[in-house]
Order: C-alpha cells, then sequence, then structure tokens
C-alpha cells in the first residue's frame, strides 16, 4: 500500500498502562512502539488517541461494590465491561509509552476521550453510548483526509471499535496488524471478522513500510 497526503496515522492509546507493568497491560504491548515510529516517519499527518480517566470512571470495576474487572454490567447507555483503574488523569500510567516519544512529537493532535465519568470510550470516533463525538471526524475531514491507518493498543477493543467508527464516518481504514497486540485471543477474533464484514483492511507494516 501506497501512502498518500489524504492519508492519517491513528496511533491508538499507546500508553504505559497498556503496555508491561502497567495496570491494563496487553502481551507484547511496549514491543509494538519501534514499529509505529517507523509507520509515523512515513505520514504527513499523525494523529494520536489517549485514554484519560478520572477516578470516578463507569467502567472501572472500583466504583461498583464487589463486582470483579472483566466482568460486564448494565450501564444507561447499554452493556459495559469492567476494568481495573487505568489511565487516571495525570498519572505516570496515563502517560505515552517512552519509546513511542518520536511519534508523539510528530503528532499534529492528541485526542483525548474516557474523560466523561458516567461514559467509557474505547473508540476515537465516539464514546461508548456510540452518539457523543470526540471531535476527530471533524478533524479529519477538516484536514482532507479521507483514509486512516491504524496501530497502538489494545487490537480488539479500542484499535476496534475506532476502525469501525471510522468507516462509519465514511472513511477508509486500514489496521496494521504487526503495529497492534490484543488483550485476549477471542475477542481479537471477532474484531478480525468485523473487520471483514465491513472492509477494514488488514496489513502487515511491511506491507507500507517497503514501498518509499
Ligand atoms: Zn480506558
Amino acid at each position: 500500500m501506497k501512502i498518500v497526503a489524504t492519508d492519517a496515522l491513528l496511533v491508538i492509546d499507546p500508553q504505559n498502562d497498556f503496555c508491561e507493568g502497567g495496570r491494563l497491560a496487553v502481551a507484547g504491548g511496549a514491543g509494538v512502539m519501534p514499529t509505529i515510529n517507523q509507520l509515523a516517519e512515513r505520514f504527513k499527518r499523525v494523529i494520536v488517541t489517549q485514554d484519560w480517566h478520572t477516578p470516578d470512571q463507569v467502567s472501572f470495576a472500583s466504583n461498583h461494590d464487589g463486582a470483579a474487572p472483566f466482568t460486564e454490567i448494565d450501564v444507561a447507555y447499554g452493556r459495559q465491561m469492567l476494568w481495573p483503574d487505568h489511565c487516571l488523569q495525570g498519572s505516570p500510567g496515563a502517560d505515552f509509552h517512552p519509546d513511542v516519544a518520536p511519534t508523539v512529537r510528530k503528532s499534529s493532535a492528541v485526542i483525548r476521550k474516557g474523560y466523561n465519568p458516567a461514559v467509557d470510550s474505547y473508540s476515537g470516533f465516539f464514546e461508548n453510548d456510540r452518539r457523543t463525538p470526540t471531535g476527530l471526524s471533524g478533524l479529519l475531514r477538516e484536514l482532507g483526509v479521507t483514509r486512516v491507518v491504524l496501530c497502538g493498543l489494545a487490537y480488539d477493543y479500542c484499535v476496534r471499535f475506532t476502525a469501525e467508527d471510522a468507516v462509519r464516518e465514511g472513511f477508509e481504514a486500514v489496521v496494521i496488524r504487526d503495529a497492534t497486540r490484543a488483550i485476549a485471543p477471542e475477542t481479537a477474533a471477532e474484531a478480525g471478522r468485523r473487520f471483514a464484514a465491513l472492509g477494514v483492511i488488514e496489513l502487515e507494516a511491511a506491507d507500507l513500510l517497503r514501498i518509499a
């Protein structure tokens, strides 16, 4: 795939809490950062998302008496997975992983999400109520972007929902499989099925990097 001026690289939540030693660590999470940096060098536009929660976030298991992380509950907008506390605003866990610093430096925008305590946000485009926009769609449109290339963490949640919403918003979407990691095999398989059904293309980083 040849990268063109109307492409944007979307780097999803490359944060400490999603890497080894973090509060919601994804296996191999830190290992994707060098690949992300290689990709970012090739793009004119790089946009990063940042999970950015307050302690009273509805999706934290700690806010529901006796509830365990990785179980689901009903909230005002539907089913919601409960998580360990993570990516607290201003905490070291919410910081970008140091290995992805060149990409963050190059990025023209950081889209923060999940800051509404009453609604979690996986997608970079919409909160989990599927209605409240983050502003990313308008930003991309004003920049003339027609295709987004996604990488980051995690494949089966925030990358998945961002890619699905990109298609819903009229953008082409490409996921770089080896520049992302999944939380669990079952949800990763489900993400792959959704991508195939929606026309989200999955490539390897080499498919982009070997073409100058
Ligand atoms: Zn989160």
